[in-house]
């Protein structure tokens, strides 16, 4: 599922280059996003695909369509919606692709960086969380990237996860009930948030993780 390409530098040195983890976008993955927004009877006012599809919607949330093939460039700031979603789902390893959870003890092995991870208040053992599980075997490769990404890190092992909310673009109606994008991205929408979800349009699934405990074992340092 994931690839792995050595470089030669100026020397000759032939250098291992770090796999593009699973999750990460390609350039040629983006789809035509055309919008609208509908009145519905019950629920009034809310955004839609033009002419929808199945798995357009989940639950009450949009999902931004993308492609999914992994072709042209890396987009290393961009995470795929379609591959971060079913990482999230099925608990996939956003490094390789495969099952995440470890199957002797039933736990999930969990990364957690400050720019992908929100506390919440009154509960120490859980966390949300935008950023999908890490396998045991890809956790040392993932965290010697974290430097590089300027990013701080922790690992974990939790027992659960369930969906609370999602990153999202959000839209408003212009005078003409066209949807207008707000300039907000990213924009952070509970799953308890309806009034907020019929103008999102979702890029990322973020997870409740429940009794995260330490695993600095799993980090590959002594
Ligand atoms: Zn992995």
């Amino acid at each position: 599922m994931t690839s792995t390409a050595t470089s030669t530098d100026m020397t000759g040195t032939v250098e291992p280059r770090l796999r593009v983890p699973f999750v990460i976008a390609h350039a040629g993955e983006s789809a035509p996003q055309s919008l609208s927004f509908v009145n519905k009877p019950f629920s009034g006012l809310r955004l839609v695909y033009d002419n929808p599809r199945r798995g357009d919607e989940v639950g009450r949330v949009l999902r931004a369509r993308v492609l999914n093939n992994r072709r042209g460039e890396p987009q290393w700031k961009l995470l795929n919606t379609a591959r971060q979603w079913r990482c999230m789902e099925k608990l996939l390893c956003q490094v390789c692709g495969r099952v995440a959870t470890d199957p002797k003890t039933g736990r999930i092995p969990w990364i957690t960086t400050a720019t992908a991870f929100r506390e919440i208040p009154g509960d120490a053992d859980s966390g949300l969380t935008s950023a999908p599980p890490t396998c045991a075997a890809c956790i040392p490769e993932s965290l010697s990237m974290c430097p590089r990404l300027h990013v701080s890190s922790a690992v974990w092992t939790v027992a659960r996860r369930e969906p609370a909310a999602i990153l999202a673009d959000m839209y408003s109606p212009d005078l003409n009930g066209r949807p207008v994008h707000t300039g907000e991205r990213n924009f952070f929408v509970g799953l308890d948030e309806p009034d907020l979800l019929r103008y999102a349009l979702a890029t990322q699934l973020v997870v409740r993780i429940e009794d995260m405990q330490p695993a600095p074992h799993l980090a590959g340092t002594p």
